[in-house]
């Protein structure tokens, strides 16, 4: 079978050696089996993204001898797909409007955090109909969550394949009723992300070990969905010298920095591989 990897940055800040080092990876894998490699821009918070970090980012990957194949896939290009696949959830009754806000949530929580911060403890799920639809006709913003116990009922136990390492058994309760709609955008990362990747047909998903918590979510919503089970490697997180985690606000970490600098590709690759040797196995 033919291998389709992927990159998917969100264009926040500027990309740096980490990035470089999840976007190579996945590029080779995906060269070296003769498969593809798609570049997609996860463009959909519209107060996070800016279009010049998007120019910034094709620059820095192309300078770094990065091709992909087919065009770029912007998220923010694709809001009627995510709406489709929400009113399907919607219709399965799996899906409930929150009216929240984050300070609500932050007060109302008592549970342990979950992956992705607070674990949401369920409060507009408990409410009627009617109340529903009153908040809804006023004008109130919402969320759309996902009932994760109805979702988990459906999809029974799941796992995944990380290679390297064999079939993982998810947890996506430790989530709790995660945002799949927010007020300010259609789709969330756990929906469009896993929208688009069987969209594109990706057979590996290979990101950063910050998001191998979130695949126990991604594996919920495809089952949910009928969507493919790709295969999963998540790779470790580079630091700098210092041991800090690289950050996208850090100029001189970032790859247009060292570009700056005066640094070449060849450098970057080196300081990628150093890096990733400082990296605890
Ligand atoms: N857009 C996400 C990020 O930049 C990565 C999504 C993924 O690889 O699944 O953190």
């Amino acid at each position: 079978m033919s291998i389709t990897t992927r990159f998917a940055p969100s264009p926040t800040g500027m990309l740096h050696l980490g990035h470089a080092f999840v976007a190579l990876d996945a590029w080779q894998r995906a060269r070296r089996a003769g498969g593809r490699f798609l570049l997609r821009v996860e463009d959909i918070d519209a107060n996070r993204c800016r279009p010049d970090y998007t120019r910034a980012l094709l620059e820095d990957l192309r300078w770094l001898g990065l091709d992909w194949d087919g065009a770029v896939r912007m998220q923010s290009a694709h809001l009627p797909e995510y709406r489709i696949a929400l009113d399907r959830l919607q219709g399965e009754r799996l899906l409930y409007p929150c009216f929240c806000t984050r300070a609500d949530v932050a007060r109302s929580v008592t549970a342990p955090h979950g992956p992705d911060g607070a674990v949401y403890p369920g409060t507009c799920r408990h409410l009627s109909p009617d109340e529903r639809a009153r908040r809804i006709e006023s004008g109130a913003p919402f969320a759309l969550r996902l009932d994760l116990a109805a979702a988990c009922i459906r999809t029974g136990r799941l796992s995944f394949v990380e290679q390297g390492r064999g079939r993982v058994d998810c947890q996506p309760e430790r989530f709790g009723d995660v945002v799949l709609s927010r007020r300010d955008a259609v789709g969330s990362y756990h929906l469009c992300v896993t929208h688009d990747d069987a969209a594109q047909g990706v057979t590996l998903v290979s990101r950063g070990t910050d998001l191998l918590a979130a695949t126990d979510i991604h594996r919920v919503l495809q089952a949910l969905m009928g969507w493919p089970e790709p295969e999963y490697v998540h790779l470790p997180l580079l630091t700098g010298p210092d041991g800090r985690r690289l950050s996208k606000r850090d100029g001189a970490d970032s790859l247009r920095g060292m570009r700056e600098a005066g640094r070449t590709p060849a450098d970057v690759r080196v300081l990628m591989r150093d890096a990733s040797n400082r990296v605890a196995p």
